[in-house]
């Protein structure tokens, strides 16, 4: 694709890497195919190539962006299907975060959006506050149907039939060194994250026990933060860069004390922006390098796995498992193959569901501010999913997990408490 920027539009590191980006679009429009929003709402401007084109002229014009671009921007969901697609290698996922970036700059958003964003910028990402949101959302559940009545107050009806009825009781915050058991073979640190400690701690407790019983050192600290997706989305970039620092910063000074190996992530939207902490910092004289090093030994816990070899299981389980591949798994970080292998190396049978590379529709806070989008494609997901009839479902994602568990009663576990249990360790009911 041709650009127009001037050189001292290009001067702007983050102006010229999107105009390299914008230049390898063929307009070929391959990845509409594969676009949740374009085959739900068949709009060229809902569409992967719609957007690059309303990106495009919204960057080179370096005008303040319009309420019809806002309007097709925010509906995309970052899927990222559209760069598995893409044959040309455009890299969607760093073009749609400048444009957000810029939009979060440049436009005034009506007063309830911009209340209801502050409000989950201010609460999603600490676990503490997210508990106490959660706590009061579950008192007001019987009030959500009349919120669904107001247009404009449709994703507090979203954000009430989202949470959970009961929360756990038990907490994942302890923090400090949990010894392997037998030989020691490596050191890890797990990044406990934020809405998912709070909403399934097991998942943080199971993956401790697994690795701690295959010769791992698991350290869990507590300085980390919430890895800084949740307000990356909203184009907050300073606020992003902050909860990257943290982290870098927390992960740098175990590294240098007693050593990591790796950088264990069970959320797989986590794992996708941390994987970016090297680019998001780039440009920083103070933290590039650090953010660069992080990113490379940051692993999704099924990454790891893998190094461990984990014994085969022969005796076979009876329950028949479907693998729902999350978004930022498959397409954000191309982790395909490897945890289907792994739950088959520990005995389920694997099936595949149909229509696998679409979005369940939770992309992080999509599924409160475009509940609508976001329900149509979870009632399709839901309908693959019970196509093939399974017992139990896996995924990597707590977001996936929480979305669909809204609205099927099939259990849905995470990987690592399925792999636990299948080496020894103890399945909550679910
Ligand atoms: S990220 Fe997903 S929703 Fe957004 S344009 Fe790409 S395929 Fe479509
Ligand atoms: S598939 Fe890639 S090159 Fe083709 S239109 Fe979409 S983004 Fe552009």
């Amino acid at each position: 694709m041709q650009t127009d920027f001037t050189i001292q539009q290009l001067l702007d590191p983050a102006q010229s890497h999107s105009e390299a980006i914008l230049r390898k679009c063929v307009h070929c429009g391959f990845c509409t195919a594969t676009c949740p929003t374009y085959q739900l709402l068949g709009d060229e401007l809902d569409s992967p190539r719609g957007r690059v084109y309303l990106i495009k002229d919204m960057l080179e014009k370096g005008r303040p962006a319009d309420q019809k671009t806002v309007e097709h921007i925010d509906r995309c969901l970052s899927c990222l299907s559209c760069m598995t697609t893409c044959p040309s290698g455009v890299h969607y996922m760093h073009l749609v975060d400048h444009a957000r970036a810029h939009i979060e700059q440049t436009y005034k958003r009506p007063l309830l959006d911009r209340v209801f964003r502050d409000v989950l910028a201010l609460i999603l990402p600490y676990p503490d506050r997210f508990r106490f949101a959660l706590h009061l959302a579950s008192l007001s559940k019987p009030f959500g149907k009349l919120f669904s009545a107001m247009p404009a107050l449709k994703p507090m009806h979203a954000m009430l039939k989202l949470a959970p009825k009961k929360l756990p009781k038990k907490r994942f915050c302890k923090y400090g060194v949990f010894p392997a058991i037998g030989k020691k073979r490596y050191r890890v640190a797990i990044h406990s994250g934020c809405a998912q400690r709070v909403l399934d701690p097991d998942i943080n407790s199971a993956t401790v026990q697994l690795l701690t019983r295959f010769g791992v050192e698991v350290v869990v600290l507590r300085d980390e933060v919430c890895c800084g997706s949740l307000v990356h989305h909203m184009g907050r970039e300073e606020k992003a860069e902050y909860f990257a620092v943290q982290n870098i910063k927390a992960w740098t000074k175990e590294i240098d004390g007693d050593g990591l190996d790796a950088i264990i992530i069970t959320v797989s939207g986590c794992g996708t922006t941390i994987k970016d902490y090297g680019h998001m910092l780039r440009n920083s004289s103070q933290y590039a390098k650090t953010a660069k090093n992080i990113s490379e030994i940051a692993k999704d816990i099924t990454e790891f796995l893998e190094l461990l070899e984990l014994p085969k299981i022969k005796d076979k389980h009876d329950k028949t498992l479907a693998y729902h591949s999350a978004c930022s798994m498959q397409h954000g970080q191309k982790i395909i193959e490897l945890p289907r292998k792994l739950l088959r190396n520990a005995g389920f049978q694997v099936s595949e569901i149909p229509e696998g590379h679409l979005c369940c529709g939770s992309a992080g806070t999509y599924n409160i501010m475009q509940s609508g989008i976001a329900e149509q494609l979870k009632r399709r997901k839901i309908h693959n999913i019970k196509s093939v009839n399974p017992d139990i479902i896996a995924s990597g994602n707590i977001g996936c997990i929480t979305q669909l568990s809204t609205g099927m009663v099939i259990p849905i576990y995470h990987t690592v408490e399925l792999l636990n249990w299948a080496y020894g360790g103890k399945l909550s009911a679910k």
